[in-house]
């Protein structure tokens, strides 16, 4: 049986499937992982992007902080691929039960999934540090400087920058839905970050499924591994019905 025959038999007989994903799902979408060698490493800022993407950074330099989170976060031309189709149409056949990512992008639901735990945030929400207030990724991407609020408050992506904590609410949500999973796919992930990386460890079944170009922690325990790229193999599941 190839890798692929062994993925789609998987699948058939699981129906509450659990996606985690990283920046790999959504480099097909042309998104840079900016952690990769060819990411945003090699770019023209005068700190490097783990540092930019910090909470004191965002503080002490919030001006050059959107300046690169407009450069480089926000690519808002960017289209589900393949992985992300597939998933949400998996979920509305009834066989995937959640998407837990990442990403900060919202690909996942631009794909059409509804259930989707994004573990750092999203570009598409922002909200005035003072009076809470809901700005849309296109309000951020055409402001310039600092944006700010008709109220005089600065607006802040709801995403979780380097030295702030996950929202308890989707880490509980996660968990309860890894728990729960008959089939856990990890796609597009090193799982080098935590706590975001510590969440698999709630799978308690066998099939557990690693897609990544290389090599990941989980890889030691999963039932199949699969280095080809995420929307190649996404792209060629089929959907039965159970
Ligand atoms: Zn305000």
């Amino acid at each position: 049986m190839t890798k692929m025959e062994q993925f789609q038999q998987m699948i058939d007989e699981s129906s509450r499937i659990v996606f985690f994903g990283g920046a790999g799902v959504s480099t097909e979408s042309g998104i840079p992982d900016f952690r990769s060698v060819d990411g945003l490493y090699h770019q023209s800022f005068r700190y490097p992007p783990e540092e930019m993407l910090s909470h004191s950074f965002y503080v002490r330099h919030t001006a050059e902080f959107f300046d690169f989170y407009r450069k480089k976060m926000l690519c808002l031309d960017a289209q589900p691929n393949a992985a992300h189709r597939k998933l949400a149409e998996l979920e509305q056949a009834g066989k995937l039960s959640a998407v837990v990512t990442q990403n900060i992008d919202g690909l996942h639901q631009k794909a059409g999934s509804k259930r989707v735990y994004e573990l750092h945030g999203s570009v598409h929400r922002n909200y005035c540090q003072k009076c809470h207030k809901e700005y849309d990724a296109e309000f951020i991407l055409h402001s310039e400087g600092i944006p700010t609020c008709t109220c005089g408050g600065t607006i802040k992506p709801d995403v979780v920058l380097y030295e702030e904590g996950l929202d308890q609410d989707v880490i509980n949500g996660a968990v309860t839905e890894i728990r729960r999973a008959d089939m856990l796919i990890i796609g597009g992930t090193s799982l080098a970050v935590y706590p975001a990386a510590g969440l698999i460890h709630y799978f308690g079944g066998s099939r557990l499924v690693v897609i990544n170009r290389s090599s990941t922690p989980a890889d030691q325990s999963a039932a199949l591994m699969i280095s080809d790229p995420i929307g190649e193999i996404f792209g060629q599941v089929k959907i039965t019905k159970i």
